[in-house]
């Protein structure tokens, strides 16, 4: 085991942290005010190559992986939760086509992510099935040379700006989770239509949409992977991608405690600053080190994504990450508005949006109880054991 990252993910750190502060940060508060996708951020992040941070070298990104991605997600999170999903959506969508595609899709749509010229969208989530991802209703039905693909996803991030959709459906409804097939759709495809944005808490720079797809024809080739083989591409999707989930919570996280330690250093109580009252430092202590064991868990889970452990054995590992940095975030939020009292409150400081973007990642992504049901099984199965 060892601690240390190479000196390309320390200068990749560098950078992220750079864009974070002189970019994003100045632009958070704007961002979660107006409620809209900010274009300026995607600009300067695809200026500054961290479109292509996780995309293999061979596709024209820098191939530094699911562990370089999360470093990145953590830098930018620390200032803007939703400019960390911004540059989540490099990944999420574009991993069914990693695991599924041929060598033609992954070219097209890895380096397209990679230079910015393609946003994607990954829909998964319906009106009636979230969690259980088993239930959905969307169809694919084969017709001549094409599938005709019918059906409503909910909650899609980043659909504003999509331009494919990756897309999981029920080829065989009868055979449940081994009836799915997933497909890409390109954005302009007849029959797909981007709903209303939703009004939602927090996050509000990534806009969610709902997406109908009313007997869309694709062609054959726009499947990925196998006929009703589906269930493996999503699933490989969601595990690889928990580590970037994690990291936005540790981000989120680190930026809420930064900024509470500093206000607790100059806010005054009883005569002293209110840092050096004994009740505030054991939240933070307790903040801080469930921090850094999140922080762990997250580099090993992206790296054990890396190195093409995300099956059934492994999966433990990353819901772990998944579940303690994203419950940390909620956690360090929470506490950390405390800290600030009233004026943690205001809209003037940036603790109330952490608090609501937080929120988010104990959703998305698999829910906190979701993990926790992959980690109860990981110890009844004997894969977690010591
Ligand atoms: C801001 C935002 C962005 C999103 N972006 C996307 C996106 O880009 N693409 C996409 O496909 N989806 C997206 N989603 C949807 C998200 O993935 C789902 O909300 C999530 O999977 C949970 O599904 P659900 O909301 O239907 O809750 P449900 O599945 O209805 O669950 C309701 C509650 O029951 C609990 N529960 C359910 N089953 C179990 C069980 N077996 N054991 C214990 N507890 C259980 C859940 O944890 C939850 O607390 C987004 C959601 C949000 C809020």
């Amino acid at each position: 085991m060892q601690f240390e990252f190479t000196p390309e993910q320390q200068e990749l750190v560098a950078l992220a942290r750079r864009i974070a502060r002189e970019q994003v940060a100045p632009r958070a508060a704007a961002i979660d005010e107006v409620g809209e996708y900010p274009e300026e951020i995607f600009r300067a992040f695809r200026d500054a190559g961290l479109l292509g941070v996780g995309v293999p070298e061979a596709y024209g990104g820098a191939g530094m992986g699911t562990l370089g991605l999360g470093l990145a997600v953590e830098q930018v999170a620390q200032y803007c939760c939703a400019s960390g999903l911004m540059l989540l959506l490099t990944k999420l969508p574009l991993m069914p086509i990693m695991l599924g595609g041929t060598e033609e899709q992954k070219r097209h749509y890895a380096g397209g992510t990679a230079d910015g010229s393609l946003r994607g969208a990954f829909c998964l989530s319906e009106p009636d099935a979230g969690s259980d991802a088993a239930n959905i209703q969307t169809r694919a039905v084969r017709k001549g040379d094409q599938y005709i693909i019918s059906g409503t996803k909910n909650w899609i991030s980043g659909a504003g700006q999509a331009d494919f959709f990756t897309v999981a459906t029920k080829t065989d409804p009868a055979a449940g989770a081994r009836g799915m097939s997933v497909f890409v759709v390109e954005r302009g495809t007849p029959g797909l239509t981007v709903g209303k944005k939703e009004r939602k808490m927090g996050v509000k720079g990534v806009p969610i949409h709902q997406v109908v797809f009313d007997e869309v024809a694709v062609p054959a080739s726009a499947m990925l992977g196998q006929e009703h083989q589906g269930f493996k591409v999503i699933m490989g999707t969601l595990n690889s991608v928990r580590p970037v989930v994690a990291a936005r919570g540790l981000g989120l996280a680190e930026g809420a405690m930064m900024y509470a330690l500093d206000y607790a250093r100059q806010r005054k109580t009883f005569g002293k600053p209110i840092i050096e009252h004994q009740g505030l430092q054991w939240m933070l202590a307790d903040l801080a080190v469930r921090l850094e064991g999140a922080r762990l868990l997250t580099y090993r889970a992206a790296i054990e994504v890396d190195q093409g452990h995300t099956g059934k054995a492994d999966a433990w590992k990353l819901s772990a990450a998944k579940l303690s940095a994203t419950d940390l975030a909620v956690q360090a939020a929470t506490d950390c508005l405390q800290i600030m009292g009233a004026a943690g409150y205001m809209q003037d400081y940036p603790m109330e949006r952490h608090y609501r973007d937080a929120k988010q990642l104990q959703i998305v992504e698999g829910t906190s109880q979701i993990q926790k049901n992959v980690i109860g099984r990981a110890l009844l199965e004997g894969d977690l054991h010591w």
